[in-house]
């Protein structure tokens, strides 16, 4: 065995997770296709479910230093902080849950910090996966290599998932955009909704947003003045475009997210628009809810069966985002019928309830596992990062508490427990959090079957 757990992908999702599973005791072995990390900047935020789970493991620090530039970044761009709902700029953040606004290429420096000491080999395409009833084989190069599973976190055009026979059913492009940091020479047509698609120009940023037709348009600076003409009208000169991106916004998911002793995670196992930048919460948040529970079951502490809690749990997460990105397609496309539609939608969002609504579907805090055992709201929700009172009076954040990545019990009576972390608190009632902090015993029900079925 060359580890417990092979990861494909050092993207953000292979390396939380990578560094999800050391933590929790298990050896993992990352395989990246790139000689190095990759500069592309696709994502420029992690929503607030993300951000928690990052500060869980120490990195809040670094997240609030990137944070100043990334939101002054996202003012200059979009002319606004507001976060969106099919670029309807509306939406007030939730300060009680904020996002981080940080550049992907940032954020994945931050995680393969995180997650020294983990063997990280580059250069390693695989192009291969054999499963058997004690292991996994896959072939990178010339080289095989074997570990007790597997977890596919290689993007959205997966080999991983290909290779071990998921399905991956789903909806075909809507929309195709190309976009980027944009040099014009002369005048640029002004910014807004066009018969035949969306011409976006704020900051130093252009995008030009079409129905797609199946061809992916190239991203050239004559590609995108051309688009730009088709859509407006206008005759414009592009100098130069840089960071440039194209995306379009089919909503595909992995029939299941296990096949035996192969996972799948992040984009590998959901891809959809990037419309409301949920990508990285969706898939950081499958790290990790798969980590600890990986690392359980190798270590001994719990049976296999225990890893179908993961599908049972994060599929649905999954089906939601498609859900919400397909509905923010049907408000980017063109067309006087979805004008209208738009000029609803943004009245509704002045309505408070309306617009926190929108918030929490799109930063997903509203999401609740399914229990095996009866338990009412909050068990199964997500735990915010609350204030603590310790019994002596000193007052810290839940984040200061769960870097060892354990089960954590906030109790004023209980005693300690060797399955999970205890700490004394005075002003919350008792809760139970598993390590992916999510809250598995709010004080009703027996305590001990919480503890029996996480621990
Ligand atoms: C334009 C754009 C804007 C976005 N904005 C946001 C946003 O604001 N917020 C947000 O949350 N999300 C956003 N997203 C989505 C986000 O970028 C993705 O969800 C995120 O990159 C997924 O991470 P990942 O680790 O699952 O996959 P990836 O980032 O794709 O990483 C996969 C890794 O696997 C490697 N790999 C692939 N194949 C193999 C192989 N066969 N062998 C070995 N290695 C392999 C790749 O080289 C790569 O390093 C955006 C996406 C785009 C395109």
């Amino acid at each position: 065995m060359d580890g417990d757990v092979i990861v494909v992908g050092g993207g953000p999702v292979g390396l939380f997770l990578a560094a999800e599973l050391k933590l929790a005791g298990a050896e993992p072995l990352v395989l990246e296709r790139l000689l190095t990390p990759s500069e592309e900047t696709k994502a420029r935020g992690l929503g607030a479910l993300a951000t928690e789970a990052l500060w869980r493991r120490g990195l809040g620090d670094q997240l609030a230093e990137a944070d100043v530039d990334g939101t002054k970044d996202l003012a200059r761009d979009h002319g606004s902080t507001r976060g969106h709902f099919a670029n309807i700029f509306k939406i007030v953040p939730d300060e009680t849950r904020p996002r981080t606004n940080i550049w992907q290429p940032e954020l994945e420096r931050v995680l393969a910090k995180h997650a020294e000491g983990v063997r990280i080999l580059r250069g390693h395409e695989v192009t291969a996966v054999e499963s058997d009833v004690d292991g996994v084989t896959v072939t990178a190069g010339r080289r095989e290599w074997r570990a007790q599973y597997l977890v596919g976190c290689d993007g959205g055009r997966s080999a991983v998932r290909t290779l071990a026979g998921f399905g991956f059913p789903g909806t075909a492009a809507l929309l195709h955009t190309i976009a980027g940091r944009v040099r014009f020479a002369g005048d640029v047509p002004p910014s807004g909704r066009y018969p035949t698609g969306t011409f976006m120009h704020g900051g130093s940023m252009a995008g030009v947003t079409e129905l797609a037709t199946g061809a992916e348009p190239e991203v050239t600076p004559d590609a995108l003045a051309a688009s730009i003409k088709r859509v407006t009208g206008r005759t414009v000169v592009v100098e130069e475009i840089h960071d440039a991106r194209r995306f379009g916004d089919q909503a595909r998911q992995a029939d299941t997210y296990r096949r035996g002793r192969v996972f799948l995670a992040g984009d590998a196992a959901h891809v959809h628009s990037p419309s409301g930048g949920q990508g990285l919460n969706l898939g950081l948040l499958d790290a990790a809810n798969l980590g600890w529970k990986l690392g359980a079951v190798i270590r001994g502490d719990k049976p296999e069966v225990f890893l179908d809690t993961y599908t049972r749990e994060r599929h649905p997460a999954g089906e939601a985002v498609l859900r919400n990105t397909r509905a923010q397609s049907a408000l980017l496309a063109p067309g006087a019928h979805v004008n209208a539609l738009r000029e609803i939608f943004g009245e509704v969002l002045d309505l408070p309830e309306a617009n926190k609504y929108f918030a929490d579907l799109l930063s997903g805090v509203r999401e609740r596992y399914n229990f095996p055992y009866p338990a009412p709201k909050p068990v199964g929700e997500h735990c915010p990062d609350l204030e603590i009172i310790g019994g002596d009076g000193r007052r810290s954040r839940l984040h200061e508490h769960t870097r060892t990545g354990r089960g954590l019990l906030l109790t004023a009576a209980h005693p300690a427990d060797p399955r999970v972390d205890v700490v004394r608190v005075t002003n919350t009632g008792p809760l139970l959090l598993r390590p992916d902090g999510v809250i598995a015993w709010a004080g009703e029900g027996p305590l001990d079957v919480a503890l029996a079925t996480w621990f």
